[in-house]
């Protein structure tokens, strides 16, 4: 039996100052309060503790390739709701609203550009297109930038950013795995170049597809890159896991990735990687 009741929904402070909505970012690292002009500047990159935020691909663009120089290809592949899914939501509704949130049709989008004056075929992964997840048009898409990049002879980008396979497609979103595992060994086996960049965050059928795969592995600082997520393994092992689990940082220190590569050196590892290796 209750007491007493609260007859607020919500306690209010007086005292608390309200600030002007989206002027203003918390960096969930540090708790810094960061104000958005500063951190657009300095590309989402916390001043205080180095937290690398998300951003959109075309800040990827603007960031990675000479002005002038690109072209975006396979805008016009849509995915089609194979099984008629429909959860808490149906599969057709989800895409029409990712569409609409993103101006994309999915969660990748490709270009071809120079890094500085390097010709390359660069891949963006979008979180915001239903979790960056992995379906039918993902896996097309990325099939066909690695022949294209085959073609012109030049070395293939792929910033990944995904939740995993798109289990609004079933089965065939697994096939993905596959598909794009097969292009990318025979890309390779014609020596082709694979640089994949992991940002926050690479799990599930990325990670256990081309986002393990390349020749060169980059990822951003402080990543969450893995398979399964850390309650489930935790379940599974029945151990307690390692503080740092499934960061970038801890990834470099057990070889799984080559290289923790600020964002705004990006460019220029790129650049250097691709003269040394191509
Ligand atoms: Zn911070």
């Amino acid at each position: 039996m209750a007491w007493f009741k609260r007859k607020d929904k919500k306690l209010k402070d007086p005292e608390k100052k309200s600030i002007p909505d989206g002027l203003w970012d918390k960096c969930p690292s540090c708790n810094e309060i960061i104000y958005r002009p500063e951190l657009e500047k300095k590309l989402s990159v916390c001043h205080h503790c180095n937290h690398h935020f998300r951003i959109s691909p075309q800040i990827y663009v603007d960031l990675l390739l000479d002005k002038g120089t690109y072209r975006r290809h396979f805008q016009d592949i849509i995915s089609t709701d194979f099984l008629g899914f429909n959860a808490n939501k149906a599969y057709s509704d989800q895409i029409i609203e990712a569409t609409n949130k993103t101006g994309d049709n999915d969660a990748i989008c490709v270009y071809d550009g120079d890094i500085n004056s390097h010709r390359v075929i660069l891949g963006i992964m979008n979180f915001k297109f239903i979790g960056g997840s992995m379906g039918s048009v993902v896996g097309e898409i990325v099939s066909r930038a690695l022949v294209l990049a085959g073609e012109i002879k030049a070395p293939f980008i792929l910033i990944c950013s995904s939740g995993g396979a798109r289990m609004q497609e079933g089965a065939i979103s697994l096939m993905q795995l596959a598909k794009t595992s097969t292009q990318l060994a025979k890309f390779s086996g014609e020596g082709g170049l694979f640089i994949p960049i992991l940002t926050d965050p690479t799990t599930g059928g990325v990670t256990a597809s081309y986002g393990m795969l390349g020749d060169v592995i980059l990822a951003e600082p402080g990543a969450l890159i893995g398979f399964a997520g850390p309650r489930v393994i935790k379940q599974t092992i029945g151990q307690d896991l390692p503080e740092g689990f499934q960061r970038s940082e801890f990834l470099l220190e057990k070889g799984f990735i080559d290289h923790i590569v600020d964002r705004n050196s990006m460019k220029e590892k790129l650049s250097t990687l691709i003269s040394i290796l191509s």
